[in-house]
């Protein structure tokens, strides 16, 4: 499988690297099956959490006798020195390994926690203990919105990112690839199969909020076929400057779905390029989340993200089924401009969302 350098890490990692979410759903013989297919067919980068289940420990038992030919990489919830130190070593425990490649902080999704963790009593301390001890070698960070990483990325302590980044969550390639690319630190992307709609999903074969749903939108866009799905969307992330993209596995079939994919991998075509490309103009929204709350708990983002969904990817029917699944819609709104004021975009956003409930409502 191609490799590609991850940042100032200098390691090479498997084009697509191995998403260890969904694999606590499996039982050990079937998870352990997995991963080490995974491995079989080349890849090389393996990415877990302690707040994953037990994947650790599944990771941990598929690869022990080949853990020298894996990049692994795990993550802390914690954001104090104390409690990621006891994460750290139960972390080495069920990998069972003595060192880690990669320790990263887990979903940094604002400043506030952000300093927190960096702080002189934050986990980042921790990290950066186990590293001169030589119980990690690199430090990373883990997030869903990428302008909170990117003062990570230029604070100059983190080795490697971890972010979202998919057909239609594009977000990360505005600022943060940039910055990442500046100061040479490697990225990983997550979630390429699924739209960050309303939760988390990062499972391949999610139905109704995932890349390779049945939306006949989504057909036209990525193809007719589950399989191809994956592999267009897939694609769309490798042809981005990161240096791995991790779809979430958790079936034999899907390790050789997204393999064979890697494998295939020479560049999008003319005819791919031109289907996948988007034009955004000024007026869009980053899901920043900086906007919220709202006092009428109008969920800006979701609202504005599905519009983007609707206007600019042209996936109107899709939009406005996840328009119609929010629980209050952009209507209530009583243009008291409490959001205007916190958007870093300066988004006229009374007025964009005016538009998405006239839109996003039209039969
Ligand atoms: S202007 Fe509308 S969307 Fe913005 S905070 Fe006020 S009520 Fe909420
Ligand atoms: S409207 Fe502005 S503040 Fe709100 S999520 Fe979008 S970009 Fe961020």
């Amino acid at each position: 499988m191609q490799k590609r350098r991850l940042g100032r890490t200098n390691l090479q990692v498997s084009i697509v690297g191995f998403g260890g979410t969904w694999i606590s759903e499996l039982t050990m013989p079937d998870a352990v099956g997995v991963v080490r297919r995974a491995f079989d067919l080349g890849i090389n980068y393996f990415d877990t959490a302690k707040l994953d289940g037990d994947s650790e420990e599944k990771i941990g038992a598929a690869l022990h006798d080949v853990r020298d030919q894996c990049v692994i990489a795990t993550k802390t919830g914690s954001r104090t020195k104390r409690e990621s130190l006891e994460d750290f070593k139960s972390s080495l425990q069920r990998l069972q390994t003595d060192r880690l490649d990669i320790i990263q902080l887990h979903g940094i999704d604002d400043e506030k926690t952000l300093a927190k963790a960096m702080s002189a009593e934050g986990s980042l301390q921790t990290c950066k203990e186990a590293r001169r001890q030589g119980l990690v070698d690199f430090i990373g960070i883990t997030g869903h919105k990428p302008r909170v990483l990117v003062k990570a990325v230029e604070s100059g302590e983190f080795d490697t990112v971890l972010v979202p980044l998919n057909v239609v969550t594009r977000q990360a390639l505005e600022e943060l690839l940039p910055a990442a690319k500046a100061h040479d630190v490697g990225v990983i992307a997550m979630k390429p199969l699924s739209a960050k709609t309303s939760t988390l999903i990062t499972c391949l074969y999610q139905p109704s909020l995932s890349l390779v749903s049945d939306e006949p939108e989504l057909k036209t866009l990525l193809g007719q076929k589950t399989e191809a799905r994956v592999e267009s969307a897939l694609r769309y992330v490798m042809s981005q400057d990161i240096a791995s993209v991790i779809p979430g596995l958790k079936s034999l079939g899907e390790v050789e779905t997204a393999t064979k994919a890697a494998e295939q991998y020479n560049g999008l075509t003319a005819e791919e390029q031109k289907r996948l490309s988007f034009k955004f103009g000024e007026k869009w929204c980053r899901d920043c989340g900086k906007c919220l709350p709202c006092p009428q708990n109008i969920n800006i983002a979701a609202v504005l993200r599905f519009h983007t969904l609707s206007e600019v990817y042209g996936l109107r029917a899709w939009a406005r089924k996840l328009y119609g699944g929010l629980e209050v819609n952009a209507e209530v709104c009583t243009g008291c401009g409490e959001c205007e004021v916190k958007c870093p975009y300066k988004l006229p956003i009374t007025s964009m969302l005016k538009k998405a409930h006239r839109r996003m409502r039209q039969e």
